[in-house]
């Protein structure tokens, strides 16, 4: 296992649309070993591939390990196939976008369907926290981050900000 380096946004790697995984190999395996070991370190909740530069359909999450024991998460190919008409914000982090939050309205719950590391399907529902998690996480794999779906204004802001971070 090793720790990766993170893309920084604007890297224009982060504005490339992923492709599927499909087979689940030991590459995949190791990749996604990597992920969650870099995830840990940051430290963040979830990690997508291309934020290590890899331009596939994977993300890596965890979002309650700050608060208690690790539950590590490894989604392929996921997909959203069903979602709450309701809408929530939540000020969003980025491991790619460090040292500044943006506001973003999202659906309320998802249900997501995705193959684990046996290449095996699942699906579940996501509430909370973890929706607003996994559709940021499913954004970068479209090559979407939060700044691009914020109002201008309010990006115009966050970015005078951002570049006041230290690198
Ligand atoms: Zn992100």
């Amino acid at each position: 296992m090793s720790v990766l380096e993170i893309l920084r946004w604007p890297d224009p790697r982060l504005g490339l649309q992923c492709a599927p995984v499909g087979a689940v190999t030991d590459e995949v395996r190791a990749l996604a070993s990597d992920m969650l070991e870099t995830m840990y370190a940051a430290p963040g909740r979830g990690l997508a591939a291309p934020q290590v530069a890899v331009l596939q359909r994977l993300f890596v999450m965890d979002v309650a390990w700050k608060d208690g024991p690790r539950s590590p998460e490894v989604f392929v190919d996921p997909e959203i196939v069903d979602a709450s008409t309701e809408l929530v914000e939540n000020d969003e982090g980025c491991l790619s976008i460090p040292g500044v939050l943006a506001g973003v309205s999202r659906p309320a719950w998802v249900e997501m369907r995705w193959h684990d590391l046996d290449g095996a399907p699942q699906q579940r529902r996501f509430d909370g926290f973890a929706a607003a998690c996994a559709q940021h996480e499913l954004d970068h794999l479209n090559g979407t981050v939060t700044l691009d779906r914020v109002a201008p204004a309010v990006r115009a802001t966050i970015l005078q900000a951002y570049r006041e971070v230290p690198v």
